[in-house]
């Protein structure tokens, strides 16, 4: 069974748990360096990005992770997308750089910060994941603005990429740890 970790300072980790354990992965709640080791990949959750910033600073954890991207696949929703990107905006702040992408906080806005939404994947999400819509959740979601050369992008809504994936890394700005569907989580341990 593959173990995998949840970056488990801030944020709705354990909702990612959960999901982690329905898509058949053995989960592990992070809250150190050392948990890192043996792990054969990792989800940043959502929460709040500058919070998690703020934790990570500690004990040299931040370093950490970006050392574990180097060798093993990251999948990062919503805060842990932006912690992810290559590039924060709204306002600019540190970030993994894990991925060669440029995500904006809030992009939203206020009235609509959040809400459920049916996506249609792209062909490729359907046949790897599994064909059918996807329920959605955003809560104060980023945009993602720019998409690297290197990335793909799996789903959009309102044509903005909201599912991406890089090598062995994913990102999405919704919540798929809040539905009942798999797909999305399936996904990802298809990379480990
Ligand atoms: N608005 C949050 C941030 O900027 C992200 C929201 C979420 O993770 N649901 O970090």
């Amino acid at each position: 069974m593959k173990r995998v970790g949840v970056l488990s300072l801030q944020g709705d980790f354990a909702a990612h748990g959960a999901a982690l354990e329905r898509a058949g992965a053995e989960a592990v709640f992070v809250r150190d360096r050392e948990q890192l080791a043996g792990l054969d990949g990792l989800v940043i959750p959502g929460g709040e990005s500058t919070t998690m910033l703020k934790l990570l600073r500690y004990d040299g954890m931040l370093e950490a992770l970006r050392e574990f991207g180097r060798r093993k696949p990251v999948f990062g929703t919503c805060a842990g997308a932006i912690l992810m990107a290559g590039r924060v905006l709204n306002p600019e702040q540190d970030s993994l750089g894990l991925m060669d992408i440029e995500v904006e906080r809030n992009a939203y806005g206020r009235q609509l910060d959040s809400r459920v939404a049916a996506l249609h994947p792209e062909p490729e999400f359907q046949e790897r994941a599994g064909a059918g819509s996807l329920e959605a959740v955003f809560i104060r979601a980023p945009k993602i603005r720019r998409v690297g050369k290197g990335a793909r992008v799996l789903a959009r809504y309102g044509g903005d990429p909201v599912l991406v994936e890089q090598g062995p890394h994913l990102v999405a700005t919704f919540h798929p740890e809040l539905t009942a569907d798999p797909r999305v989580h399936g996904l990802f341990m298809e990379k480990l």
